[in-house]
């Protein structure tokens, strides 16, 4: 049976109720590379939180397997157990380096850019904490070396790239294909073609209003970073 298997996935932001996924169809097996792409808004971020289990959103419909068994009936820490991994920065492995170095590193790299002062650890520890707690994680996780841990047999990364220079962007790639067995997989969000020529995805999905509306192979990415109309795209008959 496939590693994770979405069918009619619905959800809502648990707030107000507005919802975001309007009927996610996904499957994923062992070994296979899956690459999200679309516009801003198109529920991308939401289908990744979604699937971990964040507390924000609330499943209204549909049914998500994870090795076969129900996701939607696990806790945040239990599906992470089970071996289903997010990254919410660059997983670039760097021996001796905490994820909560790691992440410093990387908010001041872009502090530094916007022309806002550079954080120290303290500060950064109490903007990173709540963000913790309110994803279920383990607190453990920022003291772990980056990359360790990054071991699930499904990892969901959600725009590694973004904000990366091209030397960082290889590390990544690297660090994403050196992840690869035949029973692992990967589903990454992605706006650009350049993660994509790095890391060959095994299917490509383009999300539109909460919904998955088409499916391809790697070049179906390259037609949409070079602007052509993917209506006629030969849709594979990978959702069935
Ligand atoms: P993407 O990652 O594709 O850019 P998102 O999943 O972040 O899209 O968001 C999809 C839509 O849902 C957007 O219109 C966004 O504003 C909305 N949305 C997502 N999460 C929330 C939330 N917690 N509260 C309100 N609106 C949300
Ligand atoms: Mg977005
Ligand atoms: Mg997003």
């Amino acid at each position: 049976s496939p590693l994770l298997e979405v069918r009619g996935l619905t959800a809502s932001v648990k707030e107000t109720g507005q919802q975001i996924l309007a009927g996610v169809d996904l499957t994923i097996r062992e070994g296979e590379i899956h690459a999200i792409m679309g516009k801003n808004g198109s529920g991308k971020s939401t289908l990744t939180k979604v699937l971990v289990g964040h507390p924000h959103y609330e499943v209204t419909g549909g049914t998500i397997l994870f090795k076969g068994e129900d996701l939607v009936e696990m806790e945040p820490e239990e599906r992470s157990l089970a071996g289903l991994f997010m990254s919410f920065q660059a997983p670039i492995e760097i021996p001796g380096v905490s994820n909560f170095d790691f992440l410093l590193m990387a908010v001041n790299a872009r502090r530094e850019k916007t022309g806002l002062p550079a954080l120290g650890p303290l500060e950064f520890y109490s903007l990173v904490s709540p963000k913790i707690d309110a994803l279920k994680m383990d607190p453990k996780f920022l003291d772990r070396n980056v990359n360790e841990g990054f071991s699930g047999d499904l990892a969901l990364l959600d725009e590694i790239d973004s904000g990366l220079d091209v030397d960082a962007l290889e590390d990544v790639a690297n660090a994403v294909n050196g992840l690869l067995t035949p029973k692992n997989s990967v589903m990454m969000i992605t706006h650009y073609q350049r993660l994509l020529d790095l890391i060959k995805p095994s299917y490509v999905h383009i999300m539109e209003n909460g919904k998955i509306i088409k499916t391809g192979d790697s070049s179906l990415a390259t037609h949409i970073s070079e602007g052509i109309v993917i209506d006629d795209y030969p849709l594979l008959q990978y959702l069935l």
